[in-house]
This record gives structure tokens, sequence and C-alpha cells, in this order.
């Protein structure tokens, strides 16, 4: 079987928030799709171990849906990974969920091994209600407060993610305060959303499986650009058009060293998080459709069989060498 170093994965469906930049914004606020309450449990992770991605791999329990403490068996499956000598657990979350027996569990858990075991993230993009919940829709900071207080009494180690939007800018200052009365290492973090603005025409398409990556720029503009340009839209574009016409191809981290592979709460194997919903996409439907549902479930077929689906052996190596196209892979990892 390849080898994977980085597993990036959701341990639950849960998340009590809506994002606007989240996916589960565009699936529950937007699509209104329900989805279903599913939390892994240890049994999984032994599992997991059992096929071999658990042992020196670097998990992070972030997800595209749902935030990890929303799993109630928690600190038990991080328990697991670590018994299972798991190089790194990655923790993000956004602060609201878990009891005070949690906070306080993984509070003496970071304490006891942070830093290269388990690096623990809290993203809070303000010092207060107000400020946070513009983006963080539905938290509550007298929670967050709360759950701070007993990390900081239980003298847990972390860090402090704060996204930078127009809106909190003003607040950038006093946030670090806070990170700092409260423990954390503080860092910001600028987000780049540029996947869902552009959709792909068949044009597009053509340029791409023509080997084009020399066109001309108003060509390639006429082609990619949507009939209203926008000023954000504008730099996207030139993005795109940057990274079509590099030769050197995709900084792919599901290929690279990093050797990244990304599973979903209901156990969808992808090649990283950015492909979690792919099959979603209008552009991408189609192609599928070609696929039976469960093609990429490793619970059915193990991880080591969808590695062998002509998904990851023939698509991804043909997307990197520009003889397919992926948007995604364009747009976020093209260099
Ligand atoms: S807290 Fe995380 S998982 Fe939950 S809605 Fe926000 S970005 Fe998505
Ligand atoms: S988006 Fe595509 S190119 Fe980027 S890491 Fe994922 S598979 Fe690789």
């Amino acid at each position: 079987m390849r080898k994977v170093h980085e597993v990036d994965c959701e341990i639950t469906s849960f998340c009590n928030l809506t994002c606007v930049l989240c996916e589960r914004y565009h699936r529950v606020v937007k699509s209104k799709e329900k989805i279903p309450i599913k939390h892994w449990t240890v049994d999984d992770i032994n599992w997991l171990a059992k096929e071999g991605i658990v042992n020196e791999v670097y998990w992070a329990l972030s997800g595209g849906v749902s935030d990890p403490m929303g799993n109630p068996n928690f600190i038990s499956i991080v328990d697991a990974l670590l018994s299972h000598n798991a190089k790194t657990v990655y923790i993000s979350t956004n602060a609201t969920l878990g009891t005070e027996e949690t906070w306080q569990n993984i509070a003496m858990l970071t304490n006891k091994l942070g830093g290269t075991k388990i690096r623990f993230v809290v993203a809070i993009d303000g010092s207060h209600q107000a400020v946070n919940e513009k983006y963080r829709i539905g938290s509550d900071y007298k929670i967050i407060e709360r759950n701070l207080n007993i990390f900081k009494q239980y003298k847990g180690r972390g860090s402090w993610q704060f996204i930078r939007f127009g809106h909190n800018i003003e607040d950038v200052m006093y946030t670090k305060k806070k990170a700092q009365e409260y423990g954390f290492r503080f860092y910001i973090h600028n987000t780049r959303k540029i996947n869902d603005v552009l959709k792909v025409t068949e044009e597009v398409k053509e340029h791409i499986s023509q080997d084009t990556y020399n066109e001309t720029h108003s060509k390639l503009k006429q082609a990619i650009a949507p009939k209203q340009t926008t000023k954000q839209t504008k730099h996207i574009e030139k993005q795109i058009k940057e990274r079509l016409n590099n030769p050197k191809g995709f900084d792919c981290m599901h290929v690279n060293e990093r050797k990244t592979i990304a599973i979903t709460y209901n156990f969808e194997m992808w090649p990283c998080c950015y492909h979690y919903r792919l099959n979603r996409e209008d552009d991408m439907k189609e192609f599928f459709n070609n696929y039976s549902n469960d093609w990429n479930n490793i619970k059915k077929h193990g991880v080591a069989k969808v590695f062998e689906h002509p998904y990851f052996t023939e698509h991804i190596p043909a997307v990197l060498r520009k003889e397919e196209y992926i948007r995604t892979c364009f747009h976020k990892c093209g260099k």
C-alpha cells in the first residue's frame, strides 16, 4: 500500500455553528441538506491502526463539515490515536463544544504532551461575542470563556487562530491580548476563498485538454471570466491563468513529501481535504456518475483497495500531468 504521512479527517459529522465560508454552511444553510449525525468511536481508530495509517502518521482532526470536539468520544479517540503511536494529533476547534470534563482532560493532555505529539488550536476570530459571531455564526462567547478558563486552570498548551476579515481587523490586538491572557500562542490566518467564485465552462476544459497553456491572457480571460467581473474574480482569474501557464505543475500535498489523504465522517477517502465535496460540484457530477456510490468507502473496501481505484492510480496522476482537469487542483495547488 502507498505510504501515508498525513491524515486529515472528520471524526464526527457534527458542528453547532454555520460559519459562512465553511462547507457546512453550503450544505446545511444554502442547500438545506440534513447531515446525519455520526460520530467515530475508538473501534474505528483501532481499525484504522490495523489498516496501517495511524502509526507514525500525522493526524489532523478538523474536517470539512464538523468540529472534532462535537464528538462525545473525542478524548478517547485522541488517546487511542496516541496509543497507536500517531506522530502528532492536531486538533482544531471553535471552542464552544465539549463538556467541562473534556476541557479539563484536553488541557492536561496538552500540558503533558504539548508540542510535537499534540497540537491544539482554538479558532476564535474576535475578542468578544459581537465580533466573533459575525463569522462564527451561532457561537456563544460565554461558553468559549468558560472553556478557556478551564483550559488555563489545568495549564493547557495551545494556539489561537484568528481569521482576519474586514469586520474584525480593529479587534486584532484586543483578541491577541485575550489569547495571551489565556496562555495561547496567537496567530493570524489569512483565508483565501477562491474555490466557489468561478464555475468551469466547457470552453475552459477545452483549453486545458488541448494543452494550450500558452494562450494569451485575453483568450483565457474570455473563457474563464464570468460575465460581471468583480475585483475578487479578477484576482482569481489572474491566479488561475498564472497557474495554467506555469509548466512546473502542482504543489500537490497528496503526492509530495506530505503524502496526505483525507477521510470524511462517513469513511470516504480522498487525496486531500480540498476534494471533500467534489462529487457534489456541478462540473464534476457527471464524472462521478460513472463511479459506484461507495467507490472510496474505506470501511467497505479497505484503504489499500481504495488506493488501487483508478481515481487514485490514473485520474489524479493525469490531472497532475495536466492531461485531465479538476478545477480544485488548479485553484488550490497549481503553481
Ligand atoms: S466551526 Fe468549523 S466546522 Fe463548524 S461551521 Fe465553523 S468552520 Fe465549519
Ligand atoms: S487539490 Fe489536487 S493538487 Fe491539490 S493536494 Fe488535492 S489532489 Fe493534490
